[in-house]
């Protein structure tokens, strides 16, 4: 497929739903082959064989992202079959929200093994690929969770200030690489991220903020990161803060 992506190898991570799988929809549509991770393997198949449908290159690899040695296989099985990788967003994410008080230390510990290790394992296997390379772009998918707390959510807050502070920290290491890092911080979008949140209150809570204003669509964000990344190669588009018009904080 052509297009501004031809010839570039972009490895999306959390596929298999929502804004993972919209972008890699949308990457594949600009021309680039995507190496699509996940846990659900039949999720990942379905969405390779619809790129592949409309014209698009989609390699699925099963990918625990939270397991250092599955993280690492992911980017090394990438470089090793398509010859390079050209960028890797950092999507996979889990926001199981809920107050700080009588909170769930089950759900602390799983949101910063897949918010902020997950991205931090992808990244460390990647890049001495892209020092090797000369290139190569990072995207990480924070959140505005990332720039404002805010009561029952603050654990979701800490892994997306991690993510936020991660980002531009690595940006200035990396930029005398060549290497680019975007962060991307959405407001509401209509995922199904939120099922999986076990608090009955904080679960409430989000369906109403959802109810209450017309929230993005992944798409919507695809579009964000898919703008990033096919900016000429002198252009780092640093931040993305993209809210729903009608939400307030
Ligand atoms: P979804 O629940 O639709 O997608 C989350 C993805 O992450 C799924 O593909 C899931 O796949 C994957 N994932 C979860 N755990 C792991 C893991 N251990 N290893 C590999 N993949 C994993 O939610 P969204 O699309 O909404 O979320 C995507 C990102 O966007 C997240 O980082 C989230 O924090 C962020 N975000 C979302 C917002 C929203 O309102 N929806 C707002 C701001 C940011 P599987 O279960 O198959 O492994």
């Amino acid at each position: 497929m052509t297009g501004k992506l031809e010839n570039k190898i972009a490895i999306v991570t959390g596929a298999s739903s929502g804004i993972g799988e919209a972008t890699a929809i949308a990457l594949a549509a600009e021309g680039a082959k995507v190496v699509i991770a996940a846990r659900r393997g039949d999720r990942l198949a379905a969405l390779a064989k619809r790129i592949t449908e409309n014209g698009g290159a989609a390699l699925p690899i099963v990918t625990d992202v939270t397991d250092e040695t599955q993280a690492n296989n992911l980017i090394h099985k990438t470089n090793a079959e398509l010859g390079r990788v050209d960028i890797l967003v950092n999507n996979a994410g889990v926001a199981l929200t809920g107050n700080i008080a009588g909170g769930n230390t089950a759900d602390w510990r799983r949101m910063f093994d897949v918010n902020v290790f997950g991205v931090l394992y992808t990244t460390h296997a990647v890049l001495p690929i892209f020092q090797a390379q000369g290139s190569g772009h990072i995207v990480n998918i924070s959140s505005v969770a990332g720039r404002i707390a805010r009561a029952g959510v603050g654990i979701y807050n800490a892994t997306k200030w991690g993510v936020n502070a991660i980002s531009e920290a690595l940006r200035q290491e990396v930029l005398k690489d060549n290497i680019r890092v975007t962060v991307i911080e959405p407001g509401l979008v209509e995922t199904e991220i939120n099922n999986h949140v076990t608090d009955p209150v904080a679960k409430k809570n989000v369906e109403e903020r959802l109810k209450a204003i017309t929230p993005l669509q992944s798409e919507d964000i695809a579009n964000a990161i898919a703008y990033a990344v096919t900016q000429p190669p002198h252009v780092n588009v640093n931040e993305i803060l993209i809210r729903p018009t009608q939400q307030e904080r």
